[in-house]
């Protein structure tokens, strides 16, 4: 089958690899018809990762299920799924609280809790950008969409960014009536900026430089604070006649810069603590690491971010942090979505062959003007 394989830093090729296949009787194989490029794939094309050589990308999955192993009894052969980035287990101590995110069985990598497709440390598994995609434990993992293609582009974003959009929200501990600030107008930034309206924020801002991507969230009722025209601090307590807003979430991640383009992987989590209210919440999804070699200072090469953590304190904070847990909230987003409630789609830029993901990449990781989501199609 062809898949984007990683080959190093700003390097990945579509090329033939072994065939997906069932490995043992709880696996399913997924046909993939749309598989996503996310932020979190840029880190490794960047090589600001671990990742190693000949890893095929891609966690953002969904697609037909082509065959199913002896023990599973709830998927079908045929049955249109879309595959949760996590790979849980179901049953350990963190997956049966819901913690599938964390699930401390299938990833061999020391000291990590919680699996992935094709991503660096989470384990063995290679990714869905390609034609076929091995899903372990499937009833377990995969949530079961109405057949057919209708909703293809807003389904594409239950794997991954639409649920970790809404968790940004829900680790903030956002309420309805809440002005909320969500940093980075990527596409979980506008995920998060829609699962806020959705979830009845008052006011949302959204903090970018990138005008196209501002844009969009204009488009959703997000007001647009462009840091290259300001700090952003001192436009949002403007906005809230200083009291700065009822709590935020971070979508940006440990490759944090300034309008210049300089790295300071503290900068964001410093703006979200002085612009939160005191007592308000921060919910961090963008990907910080505990180790890039690729980082200026010393300390951020060991993971070590000097945030303003007496300010944090002294407002009386709270932060909560991590990878979304997808399968605690795809089912009722999936409902959202065809009750007409969620169009996650609005983000999606670019419909690209398989083929065409080396270009895709390449104009993705640029952040080029108009480039906000891409989908690729194997089955194109
Ligand atoms: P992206 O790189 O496309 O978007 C990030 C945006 O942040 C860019 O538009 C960039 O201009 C902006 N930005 C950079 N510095 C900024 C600053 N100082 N202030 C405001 N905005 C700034 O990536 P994405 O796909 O939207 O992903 C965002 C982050 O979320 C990444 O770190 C990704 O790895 C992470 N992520 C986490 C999870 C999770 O489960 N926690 C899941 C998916 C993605
Ligand atoms: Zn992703
Ligand atoms: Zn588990």
């Amino acid at each position: 089958m062809r898949a984007v394989v990683y080959r190093g830093p700003f390097d990945v090729e579509v090329t033939e690899v072994p065939d997906a296949t069932i490995e043992q009787p709880t696996d399913a194989v997924v046909r993939i018809t749309t598989t996503n490029i996310c932020g979190s794939d840029l880190h490794m094309y960047e090589g600001r990762t671990s990742v190693e050589e000949g890893t095929v990308f891609g966690h953002e999955n969904m697609g037909v299920v082509e065959a199913v192993g002896g023990a599973v009894t709830r998927i079908k052969v045929g049955d249109r799924v879309s595959v949760p980035f996590n790979i849980s287990c179901g049953t350990c101590r963190n997956c049966s609280q819901g913690w599938t995110s964390f699930c401390t069985s299938l990833n061999p990598t020391e000291g990590v809790d919680g699996a992935a497709y094709g991503y660096a440390n989470m384990g063995p598994y290679p990714g869905g950008q390609a034609e076929l995609l091995r899903v372990p434990f499937a009833d377990v993992n995969l949530l079961e969409l109405p057949p057919g293609s209708e909703h293809e582009n807003d389904f594409t974003m239950l794997s991954d960014i639409f649920p970790t959009g809404w968790h940004g929200t829900v680790l903030a501990r956002q309420q309805a009536g809440d002005d909320v600030v969500v940093f980075g107008a990527g596409p979980v930034g506008l995920m998060a900026a829609h699962s806020a309206m959705i979830r009845g924020a008052a006011r949302v801002f959204v903090v970018d430089q990138h005008a196209d991507r501002l844009a969009l969230g204009g488009k959703i009722g997000a007001t647009a604070i462009d840091l290259s025209a300001g700090d952003p601090v001192e436009q949002i307590l403007d906005a809230t006649d200083g009291r700065g807003t009822d709590c935020g979430v971070e979508a940006v991640g440990y490759q944090a810069h300034d309008a210049a383009g300089e790295e300071h992987p503290e900068l964001v989590l410093d703006n979200l603590v002085k612009i939160v209210r005191t007592t308000g919440g921060i919910g961090v999804v963008g990907v910080y690491m505990p180790e890039d070699p690729g980082a200026a200072t010393k300390d951020a090469q060991e993971g070590r971010i000097g945030f303003d953590y007496g300010t944090f304190f002294t407002k009386g904070q709270h932060m909560g942090t991590g990878q979304a847990p997808v399968k605690r909230y795809n089912r009722q987003l999936r409902d959202l979505i065809v009750a007409g409630r969620a169009t996650p789609s609005f983000i999606v830029s670019h419909e690209l062959a398989l083929d065409e993901a080396v270009d895709g990449y390449k104009h993705f990781d640029d952040r080029d003007k108009g480039w906000t989501k891409v989908l690729l199609r194997p089955g194109a």
